[in-house]
């Protein structure tokens, strides 16, 4: 065999097993036209088509080689070159490949994830260019006076050609574009799109930035080569300002910028403020988005047309042809770890593709997380703060009502009320928080307390009265309303708690000259529907809005003085170590909507609880001293961030299957000295969707050790625990331990 025709290519494929799969190229028949030449030279990063048992797939390239460790007559050859010009340049297949060995995913899983959907099949990168008119040789000079609207078209496009949404602007009728079409004056092409350069022109004028601001821009615009930021500032402090503009040096470096958001914080007052700002391309990616949109910013992106990225958290795998800055809003947010497959941290990944590309990094919050804390405390971070508020505005003074001493009606108690009434007769906008949709969340028995669990999962199931029905919130599992207790046939079933349908048609009818608005996942399902309802609040046409979380991050709200925090008692037990940073977050994050306008707001904390230590801190401290104090105790305890944690959990059918499991995997751990355990136990929500649910939590102060354990437990977990019966997975960096 000739050392050509034994090329191997080492080939990343859409499989969950942790390896690569080694091929060998096509062999060119001699007597081959040279027209197919292409489909002989494979490049690294670059697509291949290959079989794989009874399927064919499409894999990545990630090494061609002389040799396999496999027999060469085992090897069989790729069915087809894709891609001559490759998907992934050298730095992407680096740190993909990093970020699979970090996360212990299947390597050919996260080279598939950092694919928008379109080029995960056998499709051509060109296929995805956008369409463009573009003028023919027939295209006349001369027009009747009377066909202005040709005319118009006929001098654009004598001198460019222009897609569909610059036609759309120059506002050309498709009927005079067709007609161009049919006579031939101009045909449709698919175009490359290029990069345009930056200038000062492109920028428009910025505010005057206060000290605080100041001094952060500077710092970033300062820093030379990989810096990260931590941009820790109350809410309204003008953080975005602050993006904004060390964002213009980025652009006229000619450089790209990825801005992450939060998954419900990419909204269009979030794009509007960029786009205000700078005229140059900026390109969204998002769940929201159809695959054929997210393929035009996957390649405005590749080829440095877009300048602006903004993104949710899998926009940190898209392939900048030249990329200057990452900036990470809400740098806190749990929707930056993916929870379901491959378990990644976009931020982690975010910091990583940083320090390779010698680019600063900023991440910014009002309530950071500890673990960006403790980094800016030992000095990995430099920490910047704005602590006023930027507009003039004052932060919202805080108030404890002690529902054990009052009247509570649906969820509110008494002086709530009274408040609420004042803040609407003085003309001011009111927000209630729930965390917690439907309309209540169990229903009960009142002769036997029988509670409505979900006969899938260890939870119950919510009442939802709009559409009539018992939903559970963890398996999607809907049922009918039980007018009958399952246990003892009684009918006097009551409703136990209040979610956001109820508190919305409570205050309906205790306020009906205030029209009520809700905000939560069921009200805005509608595409669009989301933006619709905050742009009626911005009008402000709603006098009270009650929300979810989705409420609470982000948005300006000038007009809404008086904020009610209906319930945080449940959170307040949890066993998750993180739950009084996320409630000490939420609740910040949701006072934050007060006062941003003129009037001082105020924010009234609901609890049974009133001297529990997490709700003191919450009313008379700062999140920093929360914080500090939070971060005191972690160390004590030897949790993370002064420690790094990976999860091993074990699903199956029946419970004793996942529990022995388990318990036979520990004991071979044993051997790692450093290693501290926790478990096996049952999950929180210990049956999820009808399957069993434990875990193990593995603990240990260095992440190196840690990381030798893990790949130490999947090399061997085979060989020492092979049970067909359970479903096990790893999760690195745990942040729900649900
Ligand atoms: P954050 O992102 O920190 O919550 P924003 O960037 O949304 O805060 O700013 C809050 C408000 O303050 C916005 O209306 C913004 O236009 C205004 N603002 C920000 N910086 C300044 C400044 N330097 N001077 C005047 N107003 C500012
Ligand atoms: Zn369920
Ligand atoms: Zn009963």
């Amino acid at each position: 065999m000739s050392l050509f025709s034994s090329t191997v290519l080492e080939i990343a494929l859409p499989v969950p097993l942790r390896r690569t799969f080694d091929y060998l190229i096509i062999e060119r028949e001699s007597n081959d036209s040279d027209d197919n030449l292409t489909l002989y030279s494979p490049t690294i990063g670059g697509r291949v088509l290959v079989p794989f048992g009874k399927q064919t797939l499409v894999g990545v390239i990630l090494k061609i080689k002389n040799e396999s460790d496999y027999p060469f007559e085992k090897l069989k050859a790729i069915q087809k070159v894709i891609d001559q010009e490759p998907v992934f340049n050298e730095k992407d297949m680096h740190y993909l490949t990093w970020a699979a060995q970090y996360f212990q995913h299947p390597i050919g899983e996260v080279f598939h994830a950092a694919l928008p959907k379109l080029l995960r099949e056998n499709k051509q990168q060109d296929d995805l260019y956008p369409q463009v008119l573009t003028a023919t040789d027939s295209l006349p000079t001369e027009y009747a006076s009377n066909a202005t609207a040709q005319k118009e078209l006929y001098l654009l496009l004598s001198s460019n050609a222009l897609n569909k949404e610059q036609l759309k602007q120059k506002e050309i009728k498709s009927t005079t574009i067709k007609r161009f079409v049919d006579e031939g004056w101009a045909t449709w092409q698919k175009q490359q799109p290029t990069a345009e350069n930056v200038t000062t022109a492109s920028i428009n004028e910025h505010l005057q930035l206060n000290t605080e601001q100041a001094i952060a821009v500077s710092a970033v615009n300062q820093s030379q080569g990989h810096q990260s930021f931590l941009l820790e500032g109350v809410t309204g402090s003008g953080k975005t300002e602050v993006y904004l503009q060390v964002i213009e040096q980025v652009l006229l470096s000619q450089q790209q910028v990825l801005v992450c958001v939060p998954e419900i914080g990419l909204t269009p007052q979030t794009i509007q403020r960029f786009e205000q700002r700078f005229n140059v391309p900026v390109a969204l990616w998002h769940s929201g988005m159809t695959d054929t949109q997210r393929a035009s910013t996957w390649l405005a992106t590749k080829t440095g047309q877009a300048k602006i990225v903004i993104a949710t958290r899998s926009g940190v795998f898209l392939p900048f042809a030249d990329l200057g800055m990452v900036i990470i809003d809400e740098e806190h947010d749990l929707s930056f770890k993916q929870q379901e497959t491959f378990k990644y941290h976009c931020r982690s990944i975010a910091l990583y593709r940083a320090n390779q590309l010698s680019i600063p990094v900023v991440l910014g919050s009002a309530t950071p997380s500890l673990e960006s804390l403790a980094n800016a405390i030992n000095g990995k971070y430099h920490h910047l703060k704005l602590l006023k508020r930027a507009a003039g505005s004052q932060l919202p003074s805080m108030r404890l009502l002690d529902l054990n001493q009052c009247r509570v009606e649906a969820g509110i108690g008494e002086p709530l009320l009274e408040r609420i009434k004042q803040t609407l007769n003085n003309g001011q906008q009111v927000m209630l928080f729930i965390n917690r949709r439907g309309f209540a969340p169990v229903l009960m028995c009142e002769e036997c307390n029988w509670l409505s669990d979900c006969h899938r999962c260890s939870g119950y199931s919510t009442y939802h009265k709009s559409s009539n029905a018992l939903i559970c919130h963890h398996c999607g599992d809907q049922q009918p309303v039980v007018h009958q207790c399952h246990n003892c046939g009684s009918t006097r079933i009551t409703t136990v708690g209040v979610g956001t349908e109820q508190l919305h048609l409570t205050l309906n009818q205790l306020f009906p000259d205030f029209p009520v608005i809700r905000l939560d996942r069921d009200s805005t399902a509608k595409k669009g529907e989301f933006d619709q309802k905050l742009e009626q609040i911005h009008q402000g046409k709603p006098k009270i809005i009650v929300g979810t979380q989705m409420v609470a991050k982000g948005h300006h709200f000038p007009n809404v003085s008086l904020v009610g925090i209906v319930d945080v008692d449940g959170t307040l037990f949890s066993s998750d170590f993180r739950a009084p940073e996320r409630l000490a977050q939420l609740v910040v994050q949701v006072a934050g909507r007060a006062g941003r306008g003129s009037i001082k707001g105020e924010v009234w904390l609901q609890t049974k609880f009133p001297e529990h230590p997490v709700i003191q801190d919450l009313v008379n401290n700062q999140y920093a001293d929360f914080a500090n104090y939070a971060l005191t105790e972690r160390e004590m305890l030897g949790l993370p961030p002064y420690s790094h944690q990976i999860v091993l959990r074990a699903e199956a059918t029946a419970e004793e299957y996942a529990a022995q499991w388990l318990q036979n995997v520990a004991p071979h751990l044993n051997q790692f000295g450093q290693l501290l355990m926790l478990g096996p136990m049952p999950a929180p929500m210990s049956r999820k969707a009808g399957k069993y649910r434990y875990l193990l939590t593995l603990q240990c102060k260095s992440r190196p050790y840690l990381h030798k354990v893990v790949n130490w437990l999947i090399e061997n977990l085979d060989s020492i625990q092979k049970d067909n019966r359970i479903r096990w997975s790893i999760d690195v960096d745990p942040v729900d331990f649900s």
